[in-house]
């Protein structure tokens, strides 16, 4: 592989506020897949933090499959996740599907996530690489490990420092499962990149049963962080209901991997 950054397979740790990457602790993400409304983000941000959790999560830009599908709230959604974390002390990622929207974004999110379907977006990467934040970079559906590592060298090469990677499964021969997850991209990745590398059970299996004994899983072979979707009534859900897991089936997880 073609690499001039990411080749010495040095471990690379860095902190986003107090918490820190890659080091000895596993970090938890966790909240809705989209931000549906101030009073939703607001709730559930109050019932993780009460419960346990690192970092918030909510789509305001959602790369939906259908252009019909609930497309995100949008800046006004950054609005009421800013809110949550303000509320709660707790950081933020989001994602960033386009460039126009890289400032702003980073004005308000503590991390630019890279959706699936932008990891080989390499003019979006180039210029996500220049913002001020540190970045997720999560797997394409159906991303090759040189591929993935070859798009976070785009990122390395035009200065970013912090990333971290998130496997999110890619595309299996069974459609049993949303995606098939691939934990042995976790050990590959940390090897090949020195990066921190996070896994996404809820877009990788679509199946929020699956999800802690995957997360587990996912930990035992050395995953340095979770992204988990959690929804505070699923079956309502605008986006991703039956792979968000419930707040007591959240604390049931959380207790689970942090005892
Ligand atoms: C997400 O995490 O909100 C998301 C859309 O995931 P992915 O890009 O992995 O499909
Ligand atoms: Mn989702």
């Amino acid at each position: 592989m073609d690499r001039k950054v990411l080749k010495n397979h040095e471990k690379i740790t860095f902190k986003i506020r107090d918490l820190e990457i890659g080091g000895d602790r596993p970090i938890i993400i966790a909240g809705p897949c989209s931000v549906e409304s101030r009073e939703q983000i607001i709730e559930t941000a109050k019932a993780l933090k009460e419960i346990g959790v690192d970092m918030l999560r909510g789509g305001v830009f959602k790369p939906r499959t259908s252009p019909y599908a609930f497309q995100g709230l949008g800046l006004e959604g950054l609005k009421y996740l800013k809110e949550a974390s303000e509320i709660t002390g707790l950081p933020i990622i989001t994602e960033c599907m386009e460039e126009k929207y890289l400032e702003v974004v980073s004005k308000y999110a503590d991390v630019i996530q890279i959706g699936s379907r932008n990891m080989y977006n390499y003019p979006l990467l180039k210029a996500v690489s220049k913002m001020d934040k540190p970045v997720m970079l999560k797997r394409g559906i159906s991303a090759t490990i040189k591929e993935w590592v070859m798009s976070a060298e785009y990122l390395a090469s035009e200065g970013k420092k912090n990333i971290i990677l998130c496997e999110r499964g890619v595309r299996g021969v069974d459609t049993y499962t949303r995606n098939l997850l691939d934990l042995t991209a976790v050990p590959i990745m940390q090897h090949e990149t020195g990066l921190p590398v996070f896994v996404d059970p809820s877009h990788g299996i679509g199946i929020r049963e699956l999800m802690l004994p995957m997360s587990k899983a996912a930990i035992a072979c050395g995953a340095n962080g979770l992204m988990l979707e959690v929804h505070i009534n699923p079956d309502e859900a605008l986006c991703d209901g039956e792979q968000s897991l419930t707040i007591e089936q959240y604390k049931e997880l959380y207790d689970a991997i942090t005892n």
